[in-house]
């Protein structure tokens, strides 16, 4: 994927910024980007409406936003489509038409642009609520990512409620027919715009979708039907994973017969002593002053164990030196990053007089030669 652009630098708010600060901002940029109002360069401005609507999308939503700023732009990558964004994932249709008015439709779509996406008996609600993608978070330590692991992550999924048989109903429970949508469980409506129609179906927001109406839920599932159970599903994890690798796993559903995409969002811990950059490692280490003075090969955990590393002679306390491939694996190509040990020299306490003498002597020829 290319370097995609900070959200909210897109928006130009506050990393803290309230949802009214967003709403306006996006408002803003919505009318300076209307593609009627850009005429001498229509494309570029639907990209640009596109990317803003992206990032409103993310940012005015609560639980996207959390995820989008503890693992950036993977944290969200499962609610939209396989190759980015696009408009079937927005779902602030209302918020445009609050801004331009009902004429959006007719004044986007009639052009076939891009927006034609939203032109038709596209379903609404049905699209948007009934898109289920299933994310779970996995933590595994900093050598489990160095090493790849098989690990096993639990996913809620929905089963019919076997107390009522699917039908929500407590026993002797009678169901009518729901009102609102005659039964059909979801609403139409129509609106003659400029120069198209639109036809919006929606779920019915008084049975729900399911166009009956319970005297007495089931107590069991409360009247929805289903109740949630938890699947236990295989997760490889390859080497080289940090925090916020998102990976999709197919699981098997409904005894196998039907196979469901899961995100799986990688966390890493932190380490006790390892500090990861990328794919580089960093690590202090503390080294005696004669060690440091003198040179020594001094012994250092990687993650792949105790590597011995020289110090040069003369080493200054907060040197890094390299140790080339003792880093994390790349995640995609092949190779390590490297380790980088910060040298801290100790400065020696609790001197015998012996040391002090020595110690001594050693300061008066360094002062002869006029170091200091
Ligand atoms: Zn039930
Ligand atoms: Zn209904």
């Amino acid at each position: 994927m290319p370097d995609k652009r900070d959200y909210y630098d897109i928006l130009g708010v506050d990393r803290r910024a309230s949802k009214d600060n967003i709403k306006t901002a996006y408002r803003n940029l919505a009318k300076k980007f209307h593609p009627d109002l850009n005429k001498d360069n229509p494309k570029l401005a639907e990209e640009k409406f596109k990317e803003i609507s992206e990032a409103y999308e993310v940012l005015i939503d609560d639980n996207k936003r959390a995820r989008y700023d503890q693992y950036g732009h993977a944290g969200v990558a499962a609610d939209f489509s396989k190759e980015g964004f696009t408009w079937r994932d927005f779902s602030h249709i209302s918020d445009l038409e609050d801004i331009f008015g009902h004429d959006i439709f007719s004044d986007f779509f009639g052009r076939g642009s891009i927006f034609s996406d939203f032109f038709g008996t596209r379903r609404w609600g049905f699209e948007q609520s009934g898109k289920s993608v299933k994310r779970v978070q996995v933590e595994i330590t900093l050598e489990q990512a160095y090493r790849g692991v098989s690990t096993e992550v639990a996913t809620p999924h929905m089963e019919t409620c076997a107390d009522c048989s699917g039908t929500g109903g407590a026993k002797g429970s009678v169901a009518k027919t729901c009102e609102n949508c005659k039964g059909k469980g979801e609403i139409q409506q129509e609106q003659l715009q400029g120069f198209g129609r639109i036809i919006k179906i929606g779920t019915c927001p008084v049975c729900g979708g399911r166009g009956k109406i319970i005297d007495h839920p089931c107590i069991s599932c409360h009247g929805s039907g289903e109740i949630q159970r938890l699947d236990k599903i295989n997760v490889k994890i390859p080497p080289g994973v940090d925090s916020g690798t998102t990976l999709r796993v197919q699981a098997d559903k409904a005894g196998g017969r039907l196979k469901e995409d899961i995100y799986v969002i990688i966390s890493v811990q932190p380490h006790s002593f390892f500090h990861r950059q990328g794919s580089d490692i960093y690590l202090e280490k503390t080294v005696m002053l004669t060690e440091a003075t003198l040179g020594s090969k001094v012994e250092v955990p990687t993650l792949d164990g105790n590597a011995l590393m020289k110090i040069p002679p003369g080493t200054q306390t907060d040197t890094l030196l390299r140790l080339r491939g003792s880093g994390m694996p790349h995640l995609k190509g092949h190779g390590y990053g490297d380790q980088y040990v910060r040298v801290i020299v100790r400065t020696p306490k609790n001197l015998t007089k012996k040391q002090k003498e020595l110690l001594e002597e050693f300061q008066t020829i360094e002062r002869e030669k006029g170091i200091t």
